[in-house]
């Protein structure tokens, strides 16, 4: 089975990809993993990826293209792969379409996960982090009140270390977060639309738990 995952930011699409691949026994490939894998292996493209990225630039369209295709190539993702992050314009996704049709290979299901853009503000603008495990937890969930010691990993129990283990990351200001949805809107649902065009896509309502939209996930995967 092969599905292409899209949403905005803070909808809880890693957590859902999570247990998608698993659950179908598919290899998860993310845009990010697929820059990182080139430049490992050391092969032309990834030589290619070094370069740009080495001048601080972003990888362009045609130079994605065959990195997907590269990866799309390999032996690993012959029972089924879930894509995340790609495609992110509606030009790449009709390029992908395409290359598609050339591999011999489809999508069984394009998956749009949605929320109000207020709840994702809620969400992401009450995130805050423990600098010692990592952990993000949510504000909200929290009873608005930051909380005088990091809850999973018990660290700073006294109050003043505790301000310094847990903080808020600056890409979760809520004026961030409104323009990275606005990017969302205009740039990637087009490239949904434009993949539908030729797979079928399921929009899925992001609001509720983790399990209720894994749920609704899992009904139009039957
Ligand atoms: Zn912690």
């Amino acid at each position: 089975m092969n599905i292409v995952i899209m949403g905005p930011p803070g909808v809880g699409k890693g957590t859902q990809s999570h247990w998608i691949v698993e659950d179908r026994k598919i290899v998860h490939i993310s845009t990010g993993d697929i820059l990182r894998g080139a430049i490992r292996r050391g092969t032309e493209l990834g030589k290619k990826v070094q370069v740009v990225m080495n001048a601080g630039d972003l990888v362009g369209d045609d130079l994605m293209m065959e990195l997907i295709r590269d990866r799309l190539s390999q032996d690993d993702v012959v029972d089924g792969w879930l894509l995340d992050g790609f495609p992110r314009t509606a030009f790449q996704a009709a390029e992908f379409a395409k290359l598609l049709k050339e591999l011999d290979q489809g999508i069984d299901k394009i998956l749009v996960i949605r929320a109000p853009a207020d709840e994702i503000v809620r969400r992401l603008a009450g995130r805050i982090t423990c600098r010692v495990c990592n952990e993000v937890m949510n504000l909200t969930g929290l009873g608005n009140v930051t909380p005088t010691y990091c809850p999973f990993c018990g660290n700073s129990k006294d109050e003043e270390r505790a301000k310094a283990a847990l903080y808020q990351r600056a890409d979760d200001t809520e004026e961030t977060i409104r323009h990275r949805l606005e990017v969302f809107r205009k740039k990637t649902l087009p490239a949904a639309w434009t993949l539908e065009e030729h797979f079928p896509l399921a929009e899925i309502d992001g609001l509720g738990t983790v399990d209720e939209v894994a749920h609704r996930i899992a009904d139009v995967l039957e």
